[in-house]
């Protein structure tokens, strides 16, 4: 009822919908968009439009993509006796750059964490289990993020892997000195020596 523009109101509300974004995100983020040149800001949110319409999650990793099932998953060239668990889709594209990684990938869709009310039944853990058991993996490695919450999945899902596959090879990437961030934001070449460094679960 004031003298805001409703268009101006009711954009701040929908980004505010992005988990992440409070009202001041929300605010730099339009009026950022807003200051472009008319034709930028028109293609950015087509392009946008276009990329959420057709990217889903694959229905074997869990992966965004534009297939049913992705890329990945259905290349002959990528072993099915490797996977790495990941937290978001965007981790996976971050191993993905460094090109080394010959294996598949499992995304969790967030970490366990009880104080933002996220427990295991929230993530993506039974098809884990379940693709585990299909493919007999020689190693599953755990690529949660290197911080608390990375690090409190990362020993669950050890401990509920090797209490139903014994004889499963679990290890978790090392992330030695670069402890308390996200995998995203790593160089590359400590991302490279993470998978390297990496160590068996006890
Ligand atoms: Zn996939």
């Amino acid at each position: 009822m004031g003298f805001v523009p409703e268009e101006i109101e009711k954009a701040l509300r929908e980004i505010q919908k992005i988990p992440g974004y409070g009202e001041r995100g929300a605010s730099r983020f339009f009026y950022s968009l807003l200051k472009l040149p008319q034709k930028d800001k028109v293609e950015i949110i087509k392009t946008l439009a276009e990329a959420v319409k057709k990217l889903r999650p694959c229905e074997e990793c869990g992966i965004y993509t534009t297939k049913r099932i992705c890329d990945i998953c259905s290349s002959p060239e990528r072993s099915k006796k490797l996977i790495t668990v990941v937290e978001e889709s965007s981790d996976a594209y971050t191993i993905e750059r460094l090109g080394k990684y010959k294996g598949v990938y499992h995304v969790l869709g967030g970490h366990i964490a009880p104080l933002e009310g996220i427990a295991p039944e929230d993530l993506n853990i039974d098809k884990l289990l379940e693709r585990v058991e299909r493919y007999q993996p020689v190693e599953v490695i755990l690529a949660t993020n290197p911080n608390t919450e990375g690090e409190a999945t990362a020993s669950y899902l050890a401990k509920v892997l090797k209490k139903r596959f014994p004889n499963l090879r679990i290890t978790r990437i090392g992330f030695g000195a670069a402890f308390g961030t996200y995998l995203e934001l790593l160089e590359d070449f400590s991302l490279g020596e993470a998978f390297e460094n990496r160590k068996e679960f006890p």
